[in-house]
């Protein structure tokens, strides 16, 4: 299978090596895996699917299409306030797949697992004429009890979100060529963010004791505020100005004031938008400092049926191409 590469040496030479230290995997030489949960954890489990053409580009390289989809899992995993584990990795290859691309694959993916602590311990391989698809299975481990849900946001909460807002929908822009008269280290590092998003790995757990619900920021900060809304069945009024910018981000708006837009409404940041109550927000600033990752309240959780967006005037902010459905 793939080409000179058989599926039994292509799973021996570069994905055997990602099950390292994981006694149930079996050196991928068994049937399945066999994991035995921690005591007194829950079991997280996220599926998610990337296919050529869809959710990358034929061109984009290997390491960067391994660290995208390993990397979208752990944000799913983080959401739910869990710690990452384990992961299945099904692959749908064309022949024309080589060994050096797997190679690249793989390393990216050994560095995420050791960035991130999760391990492979299984999968699938076949072929297909096309196109590439890739299918991972995350597992994380939380105390039982302790998950964090979309649906419990409470009228009145604060409405916090981790990082930057905007960069990767940004940085998609910048790869399509656009957002010229930016410079090149902010181009670097707005494609950095579409590319390479960070997931919150470090921070859910965190919040587990303190936050009332949470989401990470996949589809973009409205439409997933409008998710934790109408799951929560309640609203949310945010303040345009309190969204946090990256350097980057702050300086296409300024340019191009056009481009809130997609900050509002562009996807694949997967920083961690969630609440909690008012009372609490020192809690907030000392996570905040102790993981150098930044904290910011945008707005709070109201008794409506929408998200709204206010401008410094206190005018609502409705930019066209957003959904403001009523749920
Ligand atoms: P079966 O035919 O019984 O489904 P496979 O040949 O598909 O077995 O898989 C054999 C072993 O190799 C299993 O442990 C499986 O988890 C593992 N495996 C197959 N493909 C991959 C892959 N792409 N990544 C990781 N493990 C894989
Ligand atoms: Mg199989």
């Amino acid at each position: 299978m793939a080409g000179r590469l058989g599926e039994f040496e292509l799973i021996e030479t570069y994905f055997a090596p990602l099950t390292r230290g994981v006694e149930g995997a079996f050196n991928l030489k068994d049937d399945a895996a066999v994991i035995v949960p921690p005591a007194g954890k829950s079991m997280v489990i996220t599926t998610d699917t990337i296919v050529e053409g869809v959710h990358f580009f034929s061109d984009d390289l290997p390491e960067d299409i391994a660290a995208k989809m390993l990397r979208v899992s752990l944000s799913d995993l983080a959401a739910m306030g869990s710690i990452p584990a384990y992961y299945n990795l099904s692959i749908a290859i064309t022949t024309s797949i080589s060994g050096q691309w797997f190679d690249k694959f793989t390393k990216s993916l050994k560095a995420d697992q050791d960035k991130y602590g999760i391990f492979l311990i299984g999968g699938d391989t076949v072929l297909t004429p096309g196109p590439l698809t890739f299918t991972i299975t995350a597992i994380g481990f939380i105390a039982v009890g302790k998950i964090l849900r979309r649906n419990g946001a409470k009228i009145d909460d604060d409405i916090w979100v981790s990082g930057s807002i905007g960069d990767a929908a940004l940085g998609l822009m910048v790869a399509k060529g656009k957002l010229n008269h930016v410079s090149d280290t902010q181009k670097k590092y707005l494609i950095t963010r579409y590319r390479r998003p960070d997931p919150r790995t470090e921070l859910a757990p965190n919040l587990l004791d303190d936050v009332n619900a949470a989401i990470d920021i996949s589809d973009g900060l409205i439409a997933d505020l409008g998710h934790m809304c109408s799951e929560s069945k309640v609203g949310a009024d945010i303040l345009m100005a309190n969204i946090p910018l990256s350097r980057a981000g702050r300086s296409v708006i300024n340019h191009e004031p056009s481009y809130l837009e997609l900050v509002l409404g562009g996807g694949d940041d997967f920083e961690l938008l969630f609440t909690a109550d008012r009372s609490i927000r020192d809690t907030f600033k000392s996570i905040s400092k102790n993981l150098e990752i930044s904290l910011t309240r945008i707005g709070s959780i109201v008794n409506t049926r929408s998200v709204r967006i206010f401008d410094q005037s206190g005018a609502q902010y409705s930019p066209k191409g957003i959904g403001y459905t009523h749920f």
